[in-house]
């Protein structure tokens, strides 16, 4: 569907669970989230009855994410029926990776096309001090098993950070030399109760460029600038929310774990789905993406996200 501003909404991200394996800095409280009342979750059925309100829209992405989708009990299930909805064309979820050792064949054959698998560090320690509790042997195990399942795209993705992994640029960019992966760093997102990260640790993504001179510009693909290193058999991508903005190009929504529309990830708006039908669902979700705003207007240390909820409670 055509929101106000011309653009074409076609991807939804939706969140299957708030709750993490992992505590990263920048997402999440060290104590973690007050678990929400069972009845105050979508379930899986309004799960699935949103996906197909979605696609009657024109919908034709999800990408599931969470908190951590893996550990949703029902998570192949899940999966299972969101590929399984007509006119959804792409699957794909986004994980620590911590669980898909024994899950990433389960996985691809409940639907998954693509995994983006988030990986900030190759230090055992930053990881352990990032994740507050992650242990980088289990993430790396993960993203084997990832490349051996057979997904038609394995992503990983590094929020970068001043001062913590902005010397790593090199060897994180490395491994789209030694692996089939798209390596992309994303700029850090000042999430409104997060003041952990003082303006030092907001960089720009262009940084990267500085430290990988011999990469070689390739054409932009969705949100990402694209580079690749000589011999390398996946691209580097830059994703750069604050630094160049792409709300101009945006094409998704958002549907949180208890059943709330994002029209955009830093706008404070919810519009609730809980116990809808799927024609009612269908009519909030159009009136959402007919109220997405132009720009989330400028985000940096001092002026944070207007969203009221920290990342794992929207869906990264
Ligand atoms: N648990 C899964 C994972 O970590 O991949 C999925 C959910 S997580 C919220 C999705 C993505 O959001 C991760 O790649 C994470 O790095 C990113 N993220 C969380 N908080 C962020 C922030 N403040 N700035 C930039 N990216 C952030
Ligand atoms: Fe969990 Fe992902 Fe947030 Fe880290 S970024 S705390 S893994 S939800």
């Amino acid at each position: 569907m055509i929101d106000s501003l011309g653009r074409n909404i076609t991807y939804l991200r939706l969140s299957v669970t708030e709750l993490c394996n992992l505590r990263c800095r920048y997402c999440m409280p060290e104590e973690g989230v007050c678990k929400l009342a069972h009845s105050q979750m979508l379930t899986e059925e309004e799960m699935i009855r949103a996906v197909r309100a979605a696609a009657s829209l024109g919908i034709n992405k999800v990408r599931i994410t969470g908190g951590e989708p893996l550990i949703k009990p029902n998570i192949l299930s899940i999966c299972r029926n969101v590929s399984g909805v007509p006119g959804i064309l792409e699957t794909s979820i986004t994980t620590n990776a911590i669980l898909l050792p024994d899950m990433a064949v389960s996985l691809r054959e409940a639907g998954v096309q693509r995994v983006n698998i988030s990986l900030d560090t190759l230090n055992p320690e930053k990881y352990r001090k990032i994740t507050r509790r992650g242990e980088l042997e289990n993430a790396l195990r993960g993203a084997k098993a990832a490349l051996n399942a057979g997904f038609e795209k394995v992503k990983i993705n590094a929020v970068l950070i001043g001062g913590f992994n902005d010397d790593e640029i090199p060897a994180l960019a490395a491994l789209t030399q030694k692996w089939p992966v798209d390596v992309r760093f994303i700029e850090l997102m000042p999430m409104a109760g997060n003041t952990d990260f003082g303006p030092e640790c907001y960089i720009p993504v262009n940084k990267v460029l500085e430290s990988l001179p011999e990469a070689v510009p390739e054409q932009e693909e969705g949100v990402a600038r694209l580079y690749r290193l000589p011999g390398a058999l996946g691209r580097v991508g830059l994703i750069s929310p604050l630094s160049q903005h792409f709300c101009a190009a945006c094409n998704r929504i958002r549907l949180t774990a208890d059943g709330k529309i994002k029209p955009c990830l830093h706008s404070a708006e919810e519009i609730s789905m809980k116990g809808l039908s799927e024609a009612e669902m269908m009519e909030k979700m159009r009136f959402a993406i007919l109220s997405k705003p132009a720009c989330h207007g400028t985000l940096n240390a001092q002026s944070r996200s207007q969203a009221a909820r920290s990342m794992n409670q929207i869906g990264g």
